[in-house]
């Protein structure tokens, strides 16, 4: 016998009329590429989302026809997270720090027949426009008057004069809840990317469930800024969870350095922000000398990597702000688990919590996770033993677009396919998630395992420094042993020795690593996550002391 409750497919543009019809006038705030404030509504914003569908159908698109997008957060972008996906287009964001080659293979391999970029990117579109035959449609995010008179990119429309010409009369097409609403290509740190296709069942499941309490916590009440881009993962799904729970949206545009972060969140009296820790890095390295605090901020979700204890309480015991540590990844959504305590822990001391809210934390309900040994049978959850982290759920991918690396599940005994994340870890019995390390960065040394996490992260509590790197060195004895590339805080002096002192007690002897390099700068890739490899490669001529 089946339910007899109506049949309504989740689509994302249920999202946008949602939002419009119960809270039309609650705020987006955008930070432009021309460096000004732009102010409307949830109700501007549903009004040109589908001015932008009637383009989309005068331009002749088809229904998963892919929409590409080069740009940053702000309320343009916005209009087509929902413009494209509502009108059963496919949105594809591109993250424009990735090399002019790679997104020119990905807008090839995608199919792009149209792609909107900020101005930002004209020079990066300029060198590969000629590369990409399958775009009939370039459109410039700007006034028409802001159009270059000789850009060299044939046809160039300006997007207000291009949803300027149509009708803000739409209707929203109903379709499958599984057709496909968005992709995203991995950073493809080995081998070509792999695009994740995510659907309109998948986008608004995730959608519900990130604004939970125990999740990202998102409401009515909030001011939020996602600093986490829009061209990656979806920002977290920070724009579905807003339209859902009608907080207001403040974009951060191109501006992401500390200053510019942090004047726009004491502007707009910003109570929750969204970011990788590499950003808060640069808000709090902006903050502290000036004696700066804030007046409205009260959350922060920081994933992405791991974000270093020394920074939760930098914004907890500094400056009165709650961290939740996120876990995700392209795969998943992005959202796998988050780290919030339970009732039971409440009445802990400080430093007990501490050590709980450093974990990457709880499964969201739709997320299920194990973790499984070589044998691929499956680990005890006592908050000791690590193994491969596998993961499946409605908004986790069952493979890539266009069958890319084949068949990437594992099946277990019952036949149900899990997705292996790639990440070691542990599980404690209270389910709380704790990644050891990426498995290709993870240091083999004796045959035991080093999390280069944990070494990363006492290195990172040295008042001294600013940010370190841990990764593992051959050796002819143990295999690898560990070393730290570091660097300093400007100002600030600390020697090789008294860095190394400093894990004297924090891990077991044999974990400290062997040496110290002292570094300008650590390799960010395009996700604004240390690059290990590119790291590797600088230190390829390195040798361990002694040998
Ligand atoms: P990529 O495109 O770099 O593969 P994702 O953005 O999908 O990127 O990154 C997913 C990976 O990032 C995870 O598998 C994990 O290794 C790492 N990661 C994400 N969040 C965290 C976190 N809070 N702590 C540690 N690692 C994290």
């Amino acid at each position: 016998m089946l339910g007899l409750m109506q049949s309504q497919p989740l689509l994302i543009s249920s999202l946008i009329e949602f939002a419009e019809r119960h809270h039309g006038d609650a705020e987006i705030v955008s930070r432009r590429v021309e460096g000004d404030i732009h102010r409307y509504t949830y109700r501007d914003l549903a009004a040109r989302a589908r001015r932008l569908a009637n383009a989309l159908d005068a331009q002749q698109l088809q229904f998963s026809d892919r929409v590409a997008t080069l740009a940053w957060n702000g309320y343009r972008h916005m209009e087509m997270y929902f413009g494209v996906s509502g009108s059963g287009r496919v949105l594809h964001t591109i993250n424009p720090r990735l090399h002019p080659d790679q997104i020119a293979w990905i807008v090839n391999h995608a199919e792009d027949q149209v792609l909107c970029f900020d101005m930002t990117f004209l020079p990066l579109v300029q060198a590969v426009h000629a590369k990409c035959p399958t775009v009939k449609q370039w459109v410039a995010l700007c006034d028409a008057d802001k159009l270059p008179a000789d850009s060299g990119i044939p046809g160039l429309l300006s997007y207000e004069a291009w949803i300027g010409a149509q009708s803000a009369d739409y209707s929203w097409p109903e379709f499958d809840e599984n057709s496909a609403s968005s992709m995203c290509y991995t950073s493809g740190t080995t081998g070509n990317p792999k695009a994740a296709l995510y659907s309109h069942r998948s986008t608004t499941l995730h959608a519900y469930a990130a604004a939970l309490p125990d999740v990202m916590c998102l409401s009515a009440r909030d001011s939020v800024l996602p600093v986490v881009p829009m061209f990656h993962v979806n920002a977290w799904g920070i724009p579905y969870s807003a339209a859902l729970t009608g907080c207001k949206l403040v974009f951060p545009g191109p501006a992401l350095d500390g200053k510019s972060v942090y004047e726009l969140i004491e502007a707009e009296q910003v109570t929750y922000a969204a970011g990788v820790p590499t950003v808060w890095q640069m808000l709090l390295g902006h903050m502290k000398p000036a004696g700066l605090t804030f007046s409205s901020l009260k959350r922060t979700v920081i994933g992405g990597s791991a974000c270093p204890p020394a920074m939760i309480t930098a914004f907890q015991e500094g400056y009165g702000v709650t961290v939740l540590h996120a876990w995700g990844m392209t795969e998943m959504s992005p959202l796998g688990t988050l780290c919030t305590l339970k009732n039971k822990h409440l009445s802990l001391p400080k430093e007990e919590q501490m050590k709980i809210v450093q974990k990457q934390g709880r499964a969201i309900y739709g997320v299920d996770m194990k973790i499984v040994g070589g044998d691929g049978e499956e680990l005890p959850w006592d908050g000791k033993t690590y193994g491969d982290l596998l993961v499946k759920g409605p908004w986790i991918v069952g493979s890539y677009f266009k069958g890319e690396g084949g068949d990437p599940l594992i099946k277990d005994s019952r036949g149900r396919g899990w997705f292996p994340t790639g990440d070691v870890a542990t599980i404690d019995a209270d389910g709380f998630m704790q990644i050891t390390d990426r498995s290709k960065d993870v240091i083999k040394s004796g045959g035991e395992w080093i999390s280069s996490i944990d070494i990363e992260n006492i290195a990172m509590a040295h008042p001294s420094i600013q940010m370190a790197a841990c990764v593992g060195m051959p050796h002819p004895k143990w295999d690898e042993r560990p070393i730290v590339a570091v660097v300093k805080r400007p100002g600030t002096e600390v020697t090789r020795e008294e860095l190394l002192a400093f894990y004297e007690g924090k891990t077991a002897k044999w974990q400290i690593p062997d040496d110290v390099v002292f570094v300008d700068a650590i390799p960010i890739g395009a996700t604004g996550k240390m690059l290990k490899t590119k790291l590797r490669e600088l230190l390829k001529d390195y040798r361990l002391p002694g040998l």
